[in-house]
């Protein structure tokens, strides 16, 4: 499973209430659900969390995460 989890806007911001979130850009986002209250979401924001400490973990990663080194 992927640390690369997706977020939704308001988790994002009871995480992390003094960071701003840098989402994918519109024309890249796709339905995702919340990996900390499962709702599906379009933020297109992205954080880092262990996927065994989140109720709702994504297992797959985004697509174009692929060619990361
Ligand atoms: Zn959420």
């Amino acid at each position: 499973m992927t640390w690369h989890q997706p977020l939704c806007q308001a988790c994002w911001y009871r995480d992390r209430p003094h960071d701003e979130p840098n989402p994918r850009p519109l024309t890249d986002r796709r339905v995702e659900t919340c990996c900390k209250c499962g709702e599906e979401t379009v933020s297109g924001i992205y954080a880092t969390y262990n996927p065994h400490a989140v109720p709702y973990p994504t297992d797959v990663a985004p697509s174009n995460q692929n060619g990361e080194t």
